[in-house]
């Protein structure tokens, strides 16, 4: 028998939330250890989150 929930899971995992980090711009997609603190989450990585001074400007030289 097929799932019945449709539009739900489509078999890509589109559906997880996603936003850009704050420091470089590139797109985090949601990962199980930031269930509880999605919110907050605002960098990429580690080092993003150390050079969030330095992202006054923002980066133009994303290619992604
Ligand atoms: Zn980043």
């Amino acid at each position: 028998m097929p799932r019945k929930r449709d539009g739900e899971f489509a078999g890509n995992k589109s559906y997880l939330p996603s936003k850009p980090c704050a420091v470089c711009g590139r797109t985090m997609t949601w990962r199980r250890a930031w269930a509880k603190t999605w919110d907050e989450v605002r960098y990429c990585s580690e080092r993003c989150r150390r050079n969030k001074r330095a992202a006054a400007a923002p980066d133009t030289s994303r290619d992604d």
